[in-house]
Formats: structure tokens, sequence, C-alpha cells
């Protein structure tokens, strides 16, 4: 590759939003510089060796949904798109503790009618409860953007209650979404980010809903690909060494390198930001963060089918079968816990909530309770998301910040998404675009 004429960019930050920028300013003809702290590239999403000699876990289990248009766009940009699964349409298979199993599935209707016909039989709700329901779905539907916008210094629980909806349907429909997507519960996520996935996801096309995953470790998608991509499109990637100092002409790095720009682009989070570059951030955003703890277990047979399942008045939320998800050989079966908002669980001792929840996995799928389970891991991550709480739009700043030449980037950046894959790589194309327009 011939050396770029373009601007000198350096991108700070080697997660979803920093390699998006970093691809999108390259492919535009900038010559590049990614500065990642860590040894490898993929941030918050990320495989790491399993200490019981098996495939790779990684640090939290990742879906995307059909709506995730710019980050499946990254994947094919790097040539890995081939390395995710997604459903042709949305089908999530919810439980209960008393063993009864419903689906949401998206029919071959027009949206918004495709999800009519799985939630009038899904069984978790009084048919009553469905109806009210509906109605709720209806009326955010019909609010619109803006309409929903306004919401963003309200729970969505209380939006919730205000529109029929009890605690029991809360708890058995609403969060079963809400949990995932904004990484808590109703009653502390804001009502218009929690409207914006239920409009946005799961109304708006038929496609959006289908849920996707990595078929490999998060750090294996990632890592490697994107290094290959930024090196044919000309760019630099410096891993293992912190940004310490930025400003429009350059960074320092912590081994004293210093790297010279034109433009730069923070794609950090908040707290590194001001650390590095204070005046590109003046204020903390004061976000918050949210936890998510992931419980493996291992048992000696299959104990459950397909991809996943959804579980409702059980702590066990989303139940990921890995033989399938990641292709891990039998005859055993490896299953992945994921449990989101899980304040509560991060003081848990971790044999103590591996137990607890191997338990549960015996109440939910009968066929767990003949099995031996061979061995446990659990994975905490005290700060997965940025909180989701209301108040969270203000908060968020968007890609322009207060110093020429120096672009904000990240998942806890205006996007309009909650903390996801997507809403990284949105981040990362609008600070790229940013910077180069
Ligand atoms: C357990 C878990 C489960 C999740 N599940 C899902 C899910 O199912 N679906 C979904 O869409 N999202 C999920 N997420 C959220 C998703 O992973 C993140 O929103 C996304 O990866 C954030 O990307 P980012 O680039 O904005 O930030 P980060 O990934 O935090 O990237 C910031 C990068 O900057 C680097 N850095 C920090 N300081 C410096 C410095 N001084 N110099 C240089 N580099 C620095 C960091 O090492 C990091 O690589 C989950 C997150 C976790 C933790």
């Amino acid at each position: 590759m011939s050396p770029s004429r373009g601007p000198r960019v350096v991108v700070c930050g080697g997660g979803l939003a920093g390699i998006a920028a970093a691809v999108e300013a390259a492919t535009r003809g900038a010559a590049v510089t990614l500065v990642e702290r860590r040894p490898f590239l993929g941030g918050k999403a990320f495989s790491f060796a399993d200490p019981g000699g098996g495939p790779d876990l990684d640090n939290g289990q990742h879906v995307f949904l059909g709506c995730c248009t710019a980050y499946l766009a990254l994947l094919r940009r790097l040539g890995v798109i081939h390395q995710v699964a997604l459903q042709p349409r949305m089908h999530v298979p919810v439980r209960d503790r008393a063993g009864r199993t419903g689906a949401l599935t998206a029919a071959p209707l027009p949206a918004p009618l495709h999800s009519g016909p799985s939630f009038a039989r899904f069984p978790h709700l009084g048919p009553r409860a469905r109806a009210r329901a509906a109605a709720a779905l209806t009326h955010l539907a019909a609010l619109g953007p803006r309409g929903r916008d306004a919401l963003d210094d309200v729970s969505f629980a209380d939006w919730l209650r205000a529109h029929g909806q009890d605690d029991d349907a809360i708890a058995r429909f609403w969060d079963l979404i809400v949990l995932p997507t904004c990484n808590d519960r109703s009653d502390r996520v804001s009502a218009a980010l929690a409207a914006f996935v239920f409009v946005e996801g799961l109304m708006r096309t038929r496609a959006g809903g289908a849920v996707g995953w990595s078929r490999v470790g998060l750090t294996q998608l990632v890592d490697g690909p994107a290094r290959r991509a930024l090196a044919a499109a000309g760019a630099r990637v410096v891993c293992g060494q912190a940004v310490v100092a930025a400003g429009p002409d350059g960074v320092e790095t912590s081994t004293g390198e210093r790297i010279p720009a034109d433009r730069v682009v923070l794609a950090l989070p908040p707290g590194r930001v001001r650390a590095a570059c204070p005046e590109a951030l003046p204020e903390d955003p004061g976000l918050g963060s949210s936890p998510i703890v992931n419980v493996h277990l291992w048992l000696d047979r299959p104990v459950m089918e397909g991809p996943f399942v959804a579980v409702v008045d059980s702590p066990v939320q989303w139940v990921f079968n890995r033989n399938e998800v990641g292709g891990e050989p039998g005859p055993g079966q490896h299953l992945a816990l994921s449990l989101s908002g899980a304040h509560d669980e991060m003081g848990v001792p971790r044999a103590a909530l591996a137990a607890r929840m191997a338990e549960e996995v015996r109440q939910v799928f009968p066929a767990a309770r003949a099995a031996t389970l061979l061995r446990t891991a659990v994975v905490k991550e005290a700060a997965a998301t940025f909180a989701a709480a209301p108040g969270q739009a203000a908060r968020r700043p968007g890609p322009v910040s207060p110093v020429p030449g120096v672009a904000l980037a990240g998942t806890w950046t205006a996007t309009g998404w909650p903390a996801t894959m997507e809403g990284a790589v949105r981040s990362g194309l609008l600070a790229a675009h940013t910077v180069l327009c």
C-alpha cells in the first residue's frame, strides 16, 4: 500500500468504536494510527483462555440483532461475517420455572404485524395482560422518535405502569427484552432507550429482531481481522501502549512515543478521555455503570436444546447453549448464563453464585436434575456498560468535542442506542466523519 496523502488521524482506543473509526478513516484515505492500551483489539468484547482447558471464554456472551446494521457492516468489512450466526427471523424461546415454554417469533407478515401471532399465544402472560401489553406496544410505536426522546427523564417502569402494566407483566414480558438490551431492569432504565429498543429493534422491520452471535471467541472474531484490514488500508496499529496525553496535534503514549496528528479520535471511556485530554470533555458526564455476570456450567450431558432460551421468573435470565452457539464439542453441555443488571450478584462469592445458578438450572430444565455438574466458572464485569438510567441522553456528548480537530467516540456518546456493539460502531463512524469532513 502506498503511503496515504490524506490527513494524519490518530485513533485512541481499540474497542469496536475505535476499530470502526480507524477502518473508516483509513478507507477514506487518511493516514491512520490506532493506539490501544491492551495487547489486543476489541475492547469490552473479548475472550480469554479457559482455565479449565476448553475453548476460549468470552468475557460475557454477546448477542446482536438484525437491526444492528453498522456492526454487521463492520464485520463484512473485516471479512468475518461468515463467523457469526444470525437467525433468519426472530425466534426467542421463553420458559418459566414451571416448564411452560412459549416463544416470541417473527411471523411472515408485514411489520409490525409480524410480532402479533406469537405474542397472542405468549403463555407467560394471561389474555388480559397480553391485551394490555399489546396496547402499550401500539402506544410506543405511535410515539415517533421525538415522542420517545421526550421520555428520557422517566423510568421505563413508570411509563409502563402509567400505561396499564403491572409488576407481573413488567417482569414476565417487558424485562425479558429490556434486561439484555439495556443491561438493567425497567425501573432503572430510561423510557426513551427502552422504547427505542422495542420500536427500532423489534417492531419496525421483520428482520430487525433476529438474534445473532459469534461462532468464535470474540477476540478471534475481531482482533486479527481488524489488524489485517487496517494494515491493508495502510494504517498502523500500536497495541500495548496507553495514550497518556492527547491534543489536536498528536498524542503521547505510555512509552514516551509522540505520534503527530492532524486530527484525533478519542474512542476511550469518559474517565480516560478526561485523563488524556481534559479540554475535550470538561465535565464528567456522570453516566455511571451497570454490571454483567456470566455463569458457566459444564454438565456431563445435554440438558437443553437450541442455541439459547430466555427464562422468566428465575434469576438465570438468558441461558446460552455454548455447544450450539460456539460449536463446542460434546458429549457434555456447556451452558453460559448471562445475568444483566447483576447488581446483587456482583457481591456473591463465585462458588456460591455458581451453586445457586446450577440449582436454578435444575428447576428450569428437568433433564439437568439427572446431570452431573463437572465444573463452573464465573466472570464478573462490574462496569460492563454505562447505566441506561433516566436522564442519560443529556449526559452523552456527540462526536464534536470543544477541541477543534478532536472527536469523541464510544458507546457512551450520543448515538441514541443503548450500550451495545452497534452503538460503539456507529459512534466510531460518526467520529471518523467528524474529523474528516
Ligand atoms: C460482559 C459484557 C456483555 C455484553 N454483552 C453485549 C451484548 O450482548 N450485545 C452488545 O451489543 N453489547 C454487549 N456489551 C457491550 C459492548 O461490549 C460494548 O458496548 C462495546 O464493546 C463498547 O465498545 P467501545 O469501543 O465503545 O468501548 P470499549 O470496548 O471500552 O473500548 C475502549 C478501548 O479503549 C482502550 N483504552 C482505555 N484507555 C486507554 C488509553 N489510555 N490509551 C489507549 N487505549 C485505551 C480500552 O482498552 C478499550 O479497548 C457487553 C459488554 C460486556 C462487558
